[in-house]
């Protein structure tokens, strides 16, 4: 399990800098780059206003990732105590990326 820290605030599972989701997919297969990397479970919340009333932000979570090339890669898991997801102002999960990936 890793503590997420996640400051896309545009994602309809954030809140409170932490993810309401149990678990997260992160992209980037081929990855060198953090900018290579996003977060495939981000999901735009349209209507700005909408809060994740009926779950709690979660301490930790499963963070499923296919950049292998991450030094934190462990058969398509990640093993850092802790990561930060990206992007301020984010609407694709294209624009968010893991800030805490590190090239083997
Ligand atoms: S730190 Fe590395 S292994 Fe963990 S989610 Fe980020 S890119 Fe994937």
């Amino acid at each position: 399990m890793t503590k997420l820290d996640c400051n896309v605030t545009t994602c309809l599972h954030n809140s409170d800098n932490c993810c309401c989701k149990n678990a997260i997919v992160v992209e980037g297969a081929s990855a060198t780059r953090q900018c290579d990397t996003c977060c495939g479970s981000f999901d735009e919340n349209k209507g700005g206003s909408f809060r994740n009333l009926f779950k709690t932000p979660e301490k930790k979570l499963n963070v499923e990732c296919e950049a292998t090339n991450c030094v934190y890669n462990s058969n398509r898991f990640c093993v850092a105590e802790r990561i930060g997801i990206t992007g301020t102002n984010a609407k694709t999960s294209s624009e968010t990326e893991c800030a805490t990936f590190k090239e083997r």
